[in-house]
């Protein structure tokens, strides 16, 4: 194949935005591509087409364009003749090996001058695909669709839709700063908001050399895995387990899981703001362990003015795992490791914490330079997609 076809919702955007929209998703479907070889890009209504100069094989581009945001669907295209005999010969050509039992052809006219209307090149063409085939025309639920597109100097064709991955493009939404650990919830709630449009830089807390390097190696091959949707990320390791062991010290049981997670926020509030990051993200569901309830979130929400992204929060956490092995995490998240908010971790954290005690524990702390020692022993590290040949 050497060109896609690509299509987004239109109806979803606000007039204003469609050009921004279109330039971003242009921007991130090169991107996507960008070691493949692409030709160029053409804007035509609710679609772009990407070309490239050379064959590329079905099975990359159908991997990486399913992973750019604001794509409703596509269809890998070949390009012919603009002329009815060609088409109809390259489309017969390239049937063989398809078996389907109804179709529909769909045409559309990016270029008004040509000598055929769409409806009468559907015709001609069905016709010449029913007699090869033998099977049915059905608008309104083929099983097979050819696609094709007339342009000015040339023209498209191509079987069948394939999903994109929806949303809107990354970037659309600006820039939020994600925490994620090991566990099977942040990289869901990551990869949620990147649909939405958010660009992400990512923070992770370690326990090194309290506990083992697991979590940070799962968090690298999660981002990593995540980078694909965004095309190049950042991921802060912060150093937590000198600034928990302070904790312990200085605070009974109860309370300290609410106090390791404030912490947290002001750090990553602190790096998010340094990136000029607009919100946190986190994996919290409501409920779903002690740190969770109602009375737990408001409390720990209140360590950070920046919004609080939690798209996990009314999800089951059956339907997080399900999304899991559709994204494709689940196998690293299910790497055993030593998540820090398992080191001095009491057996009965309080589910209702009051913000005044809280606060009280908190005054026999630096919190200051707890917050400064985490920023400022946080490591960087970057990471590309795809990766190109050095
Ligand atoms: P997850 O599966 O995402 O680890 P969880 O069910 O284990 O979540 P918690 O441990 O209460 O729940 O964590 C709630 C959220 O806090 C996580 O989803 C994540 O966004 C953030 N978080 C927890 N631990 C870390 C960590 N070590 N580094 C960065 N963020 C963390
Ligand atoms: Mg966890």
């Amino acid at each position: 194949m050497d060109s896609v076809l690509i299509r987004y919702h239109e109806i979803a955007l606000k007039k204003g935005n469609r050009a921004y929209f279109t330039e971003l998703l242009k921007r991130n479907i090169l991107a996507a591509v960008k070691d493949l070889g692409a030709k160029e890009i053409r804007s035509l209504p609710a679609r772009l087409l990407l070309t490239f100069k050379n064959e590329v094989s079905s099975s990359t581009l159908i991997e990486r364009m399913s992973m750019v945001f604001g794509v409703a669907n596509f269809s890998l295209v070949e390009r012919t003749e603009r002329d009815i005999d060609a088409l109809r010969r390259r489309i017969l050509d390239s049937l063989n090996g398809h078996r389907f039992d109804s179709f529909r052809i769909e045409t559309q006219r990016g270029d008004k001058t040509f000598p055929l209307t769409s409806p009468e090149i559907n015709r001609q063409l069905g016709a010449a695909v029913k007699a090869k085939s033998g099977a049915k025309v059905n608008l309104e639920q083929p099983e097979f669709t050819v696609t094709v597109e007339i342009l000015p100097r040339d023209a498209f064709f191509g079987f069948n839709k394939l999903p994109g991955a929806g949303g809107l493009p990354v970037g659309a939404s600006g820039r939020v700063a994600a925490l994620i650990s090991g566990g099977f919830d942040s990289p869901v709630a990551a990869y949620r908001m990147m649909q939405r449009g958010c660009r992400l830089i990512f923070v992770h807390f370690h326990s090194a050399p309290f506990q083992d390097k697991t979590s940070q190696e799962k968090v690298r091959r999660l981002v990593t895995l995540l980078t694909r949707y965004q095309f190049s990320s950042r991921l802060y390791l912060v150093s937590f387990g000198e600034i928990q062991r302070q904790i312990v010290a200085a605070v009974a049981r109860p309370l300290r899981v609410v106090l390791y997670r404030r912490m947290m926020l002001r750090i990553a509030e602190a790096i998010a703001r340094e990136e000029k990051a607009k919100a946190l993200v986190t994996g919290e569901s409501l409920g779903q362990v002690a740190s969770q309830t109602l009375d737990n979130m408001t409390v720990i929400q209140q360590a950070t003015r920046l919004p609080i992204l939690r798209p996990l929060v009314g999800m089951d956490k059956q339907e997080i795992i399900d999304q899991t092995r559709r994204i494709g995490t689940f196998e690293i998240s299910s790497i055993p490791d030593q998540d820090c908010c398992q080191l001095f971790v009491p057996k009965h954290p309080a589910t209702k914490s009051h913000l005044s005690d809280v606060e009280a524990d908190e005054a026999k702390l630096d919190v200051k330079e707890l917050l400064r020692y985490g920023v400022e022993n946080a490591v960087e590290e970057e990471f590309t997609f795809p990766a190109l040949e050095a």
